[in-house]
């Protein structure tokens, strides 16, 4: 791993510590104070990372720490944040070929909508977004943020063009991708429920589809690969 893109998420790790110990009131001192440093080194110079760094960690009481705890956090929400949100739009790109492959003309792109107070992260197609967002976080992991931005790429073109996509040449079977939390050595990966269930290539890798014809597939339902989804996400 890049010793950048380790930092990174040494960034996030403490972040998520950081954030997980206010909520429940057991923040200390050496979490923060060790995101301050890494800032610093990084270049992030802001008044709460100064001060973390110049005063004794000891002396911090507990009200100060919280304060100083929120400030780093907040300085680190448009690092990391950029960060996290180039991962998702790289994984789009990726996630674009298997849609270029199908024959499926339309322009994929990543918004967060006005609407959405989450800032979740949407996948628009042909200009309209449908399904779920993704968290903005599904990027400080790449397999995390191909199995996100596929299965929510799936969502917005099959409500968008209805057909299924993409399907199993083998067995006219839409496919699926592997929900996040599942996501096996193999990597992040189109399923086919057909003859036992197999793997039909990584996401990204999808063979072109030589017979695409959108008068193929039109009577199957949507949503049907959904439907063996286990912990389906709606
Ligand atoms: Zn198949």
């Amino acid at each position: 791993m890049h010793s950048d893109e380790r930092a990174a998420r040494a960034v996030e790790e403490l972040s998520r510590r950081i954030h997980a110990a206010s909520l429940d009131g057991g923040l200390d001192a050496e979490p923060v104070v060790e995101l301050a440093c890494l800032l610093y080194e990084r270049g992030v110079h802001t008044s709460a990372v100064q001060e973390l760094l110049e005063r004794p960690a000891a002396g911090l009481a507990a009200h100060e720490l919280i304060r100083l705890g929120e400030e780093v956090l907040r300085d680190v929400g448009s690092e990391v944040g950029a960060r996290w949100w180039a991962a998702l739009e790289q994984a789009l790109t990726v996630v674009a070929r298997d849609l270029e492959a199908a024959g499926i003309a339309g322009t994929l792109r990543l918004v967060i909508p006005d609407w959405d107070d989450s800032g979740q992260a949407w996948v628009e197609f042909q200009g309209v977004h449908h399904g779920n967002g993704i968290r903005l976080s599904a990027g400080s992991d790449p397999r995390w943020a191909l199995a996100s931005v596929a299965g929510a790429t799936q969502e917005v073109v099959m409500e968008t063009i209805w057909r299924v996509w993409p399907v199993c040449a083998e067995h006219g079977l839409g496919l699926h991708v592997e929900p996040a939390d599942e996501v096996a050595d193999e990597g992040v990966v189109w399923r086919c429920a057909g003859a036992g269930a197999h793997v039909v290539a990584p996401v990204g890798e999808l063979p072109v589809d030589h017979r695409a014809d959108p008068a193929r597939v039109t009577n199957r339902s949507a949503r049907r690969p959904r439907a063996d989804r286990p912990g389906g996400r709606r």
